[in-house]
């Protein structure tokens, strides 16, 4: 083991080699606090949560009689690193293993969203103002709104230098070579700042590892995007959530495209066409409702007591705007049904007479119901059969 406790702090591995899978270190001291056990180690490989990105979790194994201690997160404090383990290390030589499939596809999400973001400010003078990864995706905020064809735009760019296997490097500049550095950063530090460059595409300050070359990244796709605080809040992913999002996205078009038998580039087109042919045919029967609610009307005959209309596939708006037609022919209460008495009745009472908030808690005991409204009308739900509904009125 090399450089490990200088001035106090845990070695971080993870700074000159994020590839390291396991590693040999030291226990300092393990101690309780709230039913944890924060376990500080004099070197570590793993990653704590930082700057947007979880920690690493993992295993710590004793080389003395081979314990395993869960990992379940790390956190940094004063430059220490805590191992948050569940149950109390004792002192000793331990072999830490990382959970390294899940921080791979971090590193690759990770160094995509730099080019991203280094894109996002070059093209469009945009400043990242907001991070967060986690196994799904990755959400960024900038502080300015970019239209769709510009977040295109920034895709292809960042797309292209994937595909030229640009070199990612890492280092900590003295503080008169970063004062001479045009780099992006959230904070402004003047020591200690880790400098991570995308050869000549991106220059910015962040601790976390990432991958060595842009061709690692894969392909980084932005899955949405929206305005948020001014700006625009977008979400990407990259590696095997990029490849994901869009197995997914094709089998999505492919089965559209069976449905609608349209050819998978024209899907689009084709779903805008059904939604127009279902709004004309959905304006076509409501004018037909329309025209059967005046015949149906034309027929009541009108009367001083009160009417009963049962129409079972009705929906309910029209059957109310049928309710309230008719009760201009009686003098007592219009009341509508629609549903069956398998599948229990909707119903709709309106009165130019009648006090039907008054009559509301009787009609409903009579008609096993529940519902309420006004004093002209209410409506709810019965359960009493036809038979019965027809003979309360
Ligand atoms: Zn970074």
């Amino acid at each position: 083991m090399k450089q490990q406790k200088l001035n106090g702090k845990t070695h971080r591995f993870f700074d000159e080699d994020p590839y390291m899978k396991s590693f040999k270190a030291n226990v300092i001291s393990c101690t309780e606090c709230g039913g944890e056990y924060l376990t500080l180690l004099d070197a570590t490989a793993f990653f704590p949560e930082a700057g947007g990105q979880p920690s690493d979790t993992g295993t710590i194994t004793l080389v003395s009689d081979v314990t395993v201690f869960n990992v379940k997160e790390v956190r940094e404090n004063g430059g220490e690193l805590f191992h948050v383990t569940d149950k109390p290390v004792p002192c000793g030589k331990i072999i830490g293993s990382i959970n390294f499939k899940k921080r791979y596809e971090r590193m690759r999400n990770h160094s995509g969203e730099h080019l991203l973001s280094g894109f996002a400010h070059t093209m469009f003078g945009c400043t990242n103002v907001g991070f967060h990864l986690n196994d799904e995706t990755v959400t960024v905020d900038f502080d300015k709104h970019l239209t769709a064809d510009q977040l295109l735009q920034i895709e292809k760019a960042v797309n292209d230098v994937i595909a030229e296997n640009v070199r990612i490097t890492s280092y900590y500049p003295q503080p008169t070579e970063l004062a001479e550095l045009d780099y992006r950063s959230k904070l402004e530090l003047t020591k200690n700042v880790r400098i991570v460059e995308i050869g000549e595409y991106d220059r910015c300050a962040c601790c976390a590892p990432h991958v060595a070359s842009t061709a690692e990244i894969g392909m980084l796709v932005i899955t949405d995007s929206i305005s948020y605080k001014g700006g625009t809040r977008l979400n990407m992913v990259c590696g095997k959530n990029a490849f994901k999002a869009s197995r997914q996205a094709l089998m999505n078009v492919r089965e559209i495209s069976s449905q609608l038998s349209a050819k998978p580039s024209e899907t689009a087109i084709a779903v805008a066409r059904f939604i127009r042919q279902t709004e004309e045919e959905k304006a076509k029967s409501a004018a037909m409702c329309n025209a059967y609610i005046a015949l149906r009307v034309d027929s009541i005959a009108p009367t001083d007591g009160n009417i009963v209309i049962f129409e079972p596939d009705l929906d309910r708006n029209s059957l109310r705007r049928l309710v309230d037609r008719a009760a201009d022919k009686c003098g007592g209460i219009c009341a509508g049904f629609c549903g069956s008495d398998e599948d229990g009745w909707s119903y709709v009472l309106i009165s130019r007479t009648v006090d039907l908030k008054a009559e509301a808690n009787l009609l409903n005991e009579k008609m096993n119901g529940k519902g309420g409204g006004t004093s002209r009308m209410i409506q709810g739900s019965a359960s009493a059969p036809k038979a019965v509904l027809k003979n309360i009125f």
